[in-house]
């Protein structure tokens, strides 16, 4: 067998077969090599956000939401249901969310036959000279070589010692995907993205949910008028939320996990059925790297790459949760095609200025470019604009009226610096501002834009019309300029 490729990518998660994917395309020889088997043994292509990331969370929210709708919202809308009756089974929820997934990742081999990727299942490990041992699950060994090579092996779950993972009890996201009953009580260590959306699914069906967070700020990487809005917003929907609280011990004791954790300067012990584990992800490199395959990492173990994903080895790429920025699969995917573009011969670049950052709670919370609190401690003068929700028809109509929208323009230039909104459909609704900020719009341009009515992206419309007090259907803060 021919054993040179142009291009050998080693994980299929978003940046790797995106990554093989559009290499493919260009014309080049590429092999994609990922080890994940499904439960019977079969490949599974996609990564951890088709397998147990962002495709089974969000097929999670939707189902919970449901239910929370049929449970809370729908007696508004005079649809009668009665509650009494309403149960959820939750075998019938998962076996949705599996075959969602299952669909999406045979998808992946179905568009890696088409653009004629060849996948291997298995380990690859890098050698020197842009070698790349391959093996089986069987054991076999094979050696590939390549002209390049694309590192995409992506990240795992962190572990913390006070809270040691059991699968049973402790569990991390991936056990949270797999609950086989609603939780009566429900602990979430981290209060972060994946903590604040899994723990939105078991509140809505039912969970007691309590999130502990070791930081004093709520989303510190957030807007923090935008975190302070939607702290309120899932309090009132049940979620326990604790900042300041640091998790410093958990034991396992008649079917219960209790856990110890500080705060103000006072120990507290509260007793849980389950607790999710949700501190962040650290990248993955186990196995991956021959000690004299030249590629180095960084002291939080990282793949060091320069802007364009390149290693310090001629012709090694590494993308995704793998190297540097923010752990998320569009982000991976954007640094894919570049690191397969360049690599045949084109100037392609990631603007890592307009990655936009969505939480799939309800309503979402979603943001790109820069928040108040960075524009203040760089110095930058610039204005805010902000419209509510509760003043646009459409959101009114919907009975989905919670948040606003935030713009912020540089008070000289007026050029967009970023967008944040907590809202209904704000994750999509995020897009039309990460499309201005790429064209590198003004307040103004989108001010003059015309928007269709009712719809909530009306609400990006009113928010740009009142960075400069132009407002209409809201009373505006400052005068017009
Ligand atoms: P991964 O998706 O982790 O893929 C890496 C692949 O490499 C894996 O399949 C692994 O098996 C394989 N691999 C590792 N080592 C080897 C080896 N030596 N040989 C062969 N194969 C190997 N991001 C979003 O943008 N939006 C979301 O809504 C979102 N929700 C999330 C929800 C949860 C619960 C979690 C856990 C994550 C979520 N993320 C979300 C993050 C997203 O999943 C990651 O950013 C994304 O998967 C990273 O892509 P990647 O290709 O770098 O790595
Ligand atoms: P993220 O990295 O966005 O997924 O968020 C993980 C969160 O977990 C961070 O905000 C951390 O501050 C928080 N965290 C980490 N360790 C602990 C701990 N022992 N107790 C409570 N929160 C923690």
């Amino acid at each position: 067998m021919d054993t040179h490729y142009d291009v050998i990518v080693i994980g299929a998660g978003p940046g790797g077969y995106v990554a093989a994917i559009r290499a493919a395309q260009l014309g080049l020889k590429t092999v994609c090599i990922e080890k994940w088997v499904k439960d019977d043994g079969s490949p599974s292509l996609g990564g951890t956000c088709l397998n147990v990331g962002c495709i089974p969370s969000k097929a999670l929210l939707e189902s919970s939401y449901k239910f929370r709708e049929a449970k809370d919202e729908l007696g508004i809308h005079g649809i009668v249901v009665n509650n009494e009756d309403l149960t959820i089974n939750i075998a019938e929820m998962m076996h949705r969310k599996n075959k969602v997934v299952a669909g999406l990742t045979k998808g992946i081999s179905g568009l890696f036959k088409v653009n004629k990727v060849k996948q291997l299942s298995g380990i690859g490990r890098l050698l020197a000279e842009r070698k790349v041992e391959f093996t089986d699950h069987d054991g076999n060994l094979e050696y590939l070589s390549g002209q390049n090579v694309i590192l995409a092996t992506g990240s795992v779950p962190i572990d913390i010692p006070s809270a040691p993972i059991d699968g049973k009890l402790i569990v991390d996201s991936t056990g949270a995907l797999e609950f086989d009953k609603v939780p009566g009580r429900l602990g979430v260590i981290g209060g972060g993205v994946i903590g604040l959306e899994l723990g939105s699914v078991w509140s809505r069906l039912g969970s007691e949910v309590f999130v502990f967070e070791a930081l004093d700020e709520f989303l510190p990487i957030a807007d923090q008028q935008i975190a302070r809005e939607s702290r309120k917003i899932f309090s009132r929907q049940g979620l326990n939320i604790l900042t300041g609280a640091l998790v410093k011990n958990t034991e396992i004791k008649n079917g219960k996990v209790f856990v110890t954790f500080g705060k103000d300067s006072e120990e507290t012990i509260e007793s849980f059925d389950k607790l999710i584990v949700a501190v962040g992800r650290k990248p993955y490199t186990n196995g991956l790297l021959a000690g004299d395959s030249g590629v180095s990492l960084d002291e939080r173990g990282f793949v060091e790459v320069n802007d364009y994903c390149e290693t310090g080895v001629p012709g090694i790429y590494a993308v995704g949760d793998l190297v540097r920025g923010p752990m998320l699969a569009h982000k991976g995917s954007e640094e894919g095609i570049m690191a397969a573009e360049r690599i045949s011969g084109k100037a392609s670049q990631v603007n890592y200025d307009t990655v936009p950052s969505v939480i799939y709670t309800h309503p979402e919370v979603a943001w790109v470019g820069e928040n108040e609190e960075q524009l203040k401690q760089a110095g930058i003068e610039y204005k805010a604009g902000v419209f509510p929700f509760a003043a646009s028809g459409r959101a009114l109509a919907t009975n989905d009226s919670e948040g606003f929208v935030k713009m912020i323009a540089d008070s000289e230039t007026d050029k967009i610096l970023g967008v944040h909104i907590v809202g209904p459909t704000a994750g999509d609704m995020i897009a039309q501002a990460v499309i201005a900020m790429e064209f590198g719009s003004s307040s103004e341009d989108i001010a003059m834009t015309m928007f269709a009515h009712p719809t909530v992206s009306e609400a990006l419309h009113e928010a740009a019309l009142s960075v400069h007090g132009h407002a209409i259907h809201i009373a505006n803060k400052h005068s017009p300029t």
